[in-house]
């Protein structure tokens, strides 16, 4: 990939702190994306920080080097600055490994032997909490372990790796949901199966802290996966960034916008429209009307203007 090739070294620390967008390359950015993109942008410039592209392409199932670099030039074509070259998560593994050592030393990890369909099950449980990990293979004895192990082994497959959590909920400052307290459960470090991929949880901690990033602005659809990754910087003695958590941008059906709600994307976009007019359609989204470059936008831009409810598309 040619972006990759022309990457630097590893990004410095540096004192004035980091914001980031980091986009999962599984498709083309569609309005929602951008305005998030934006955001995050406005919100590093606003506060003077240094702000970098992350590509998460971790996920090899999903993630394409070819969606990554389509993402890039959209970003480009949007205007959006960053301050190093992209870099990206399949290139860092060795710090997730060394991520997933430390918390091995200290105890926290444990192997699950779970399928989806295992863990459904259990969630059904008269006393189960919806949605957390039900704790199934967090106390096996070693003997069932080892016969479990055995048995995927055979398949060709290997065990998730969890968190071994102490905490039930843990508490992240946010910009604009304030003081957050959300559930901690023994949350996958790297999936299981064929091929083991490495957990977004555990790799978004090391990244951003790798980055020097102190300050996480996305969607507020993750704004759920903040405590969890809040905990796992604090056992790593790593330190917590401050967030942002900003409401989606919504189709007209109310759903999160996606591709079934038209030309959404900002290729499709500018079939139709220059540039400018993205530009204006995205400042309008955060509060600043009749601004048709993100340099503009940028002089404009005050959080306290972003609307608190989702953005609707077409409006
Ligand atoms: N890669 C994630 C996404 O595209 C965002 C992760 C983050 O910003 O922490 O949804």
């Amino acid at each position: 990939m040619a972006a990759k090739e022309s990457q630097p070294g590893p990004l410095e620390h540096h004192e004035r702190g980091a914001g980031r967008y980091a986009p999962s390359p599984s498709g083309d950015l569609h309005f929602g994306n951008l305005r998030t993109a934006v955001l995050a942008w406005l919100y590093a410039r606003h506060t003077g920080r240094r702000f970098y592209l992350r590509v998460e392409d971790i996920d090899t199932q999903r993630s394409s080097a070819q969606s990554a670099q389509r993402q890039i030039e959209d970003l480009a074509a949007l205007g959006l600055t960053f301050d190093a070259a992209p870099t990206y998560q399949s290139d860092n593994t060795s710090a997730y490994e060394a991520a997933l050592r430390a918390l091995t030393e200290r105890g926290r990890v444990f192997e699950c032997y779970c399928s989806r369909k295992d863990i459904q099950e259990a969630a059904r449980a008269p006393h189960a909490i919806p949605g957390r990990y039900p704790g199934t293979c967090r106390d096996l004895p070693e003997g069932e372990r080892e016969w479990r192990r055995r048995e995927l082994l055979a398949q060709g497959r290997v065990p998730a790796l969890r968190l071994r959590a102490e905490v039930e909920k843990w508490q992240v400052n946010d910009g604009f949901l304030g003081a957050f307290t959300g559930e901690v459960d023994d949350f996958i470090l790297r999936r299981g199966g064929q091929q083991p991929d490495w957990a977004y949880n555990l790799a978004v901690v090391v990244d951003d802290v790798a980055a020097g990033i102190d300050q996480v602005v996305r969607g507020d659809d993750l704004a759920s996966s903040a405590p969890r990754q809040a905990y796992l910087a604090h056992l790593l003695g790593l330190p917590q960034p401050g967030y942002v958590h900003v409401p989606l941008v919504l189709g007209p059906t109310g759903k999160r916008l996606a591709k079934r709600d038209g030309a959404v994307t900002l290729r499709e976009m500018l079939a139709d429209a220059p540039v400018a007019q993205v530009v204006t359609r995205l400042a309008e989204s955060v509060g600043v009307e009749g601004c048709d470059s993100l340099a503009g936008l940028a002089e404009k831009f005050e959080p306290g203007l972003v609307p608190r409810e989702a953005w609707v598309w077409g409006s």
